[in-house]
């Protein structure tokens, strides 16, 4: 748990969080896949930890009927992710400020992984 800073390629969405979870999870599900060009690589924390410094480009784009991913308009940047109703949120760990000090923690969704990869032995895999 630390309090880290992100942002999206163009900077038009900017934030920091506090208590953020120092492992990463690996979603190879074909929404991910698809939202984030190759599989989703994300951390996570409690959404009233997340402080937007800057949110202009911020969208949300419904993705199922159960989650929203937020993303920015202006750049493209895939941020987080988010089922309706719950008080967390998945931040991509790729957006973050480095050092992160932060560790693979699991791969989940295995079973639809993209043909074109080989999942790493950096994590446990949970196939759905
Ligand atoms: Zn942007
Ligand atoms: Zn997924």
């Amino acid at each position: 748990m630390q309090t880290i800073q992100g942002r999206c390629e163009c900077a038009a969405v900017a934030f920091e969080v506090a208590h953020i979870r120092d492992t990463v999870t690996f979603c190879h599900c074909s929404q991910c896949r698809r939202t984030s060009g190759h599989y989703w690589a994300a951390t996570r924390a409690d959404f009233s930890d997340v402080i937007f410094t800057k949110d202009i480009g911020l969208a949300w784009y419904r993705s199922s009927p159960t989650s929203r991913r937020g993303f920015c308009k202006l750049c493209g940047s895939s941020l987080f992710y988010q089922p309706n109703g719950a008080n967390h949120i998945a931040i991509a760990a790729g957006c973050l400020d480095l050092p992160t000090q932060m560790r693979a923690g699991k791969h989940i969704y295995t079973a639809d992984c993209g043909d074109y990869y080989t999942i790493p032995d950096d994590a446990p895999h949970i196939p759905d």
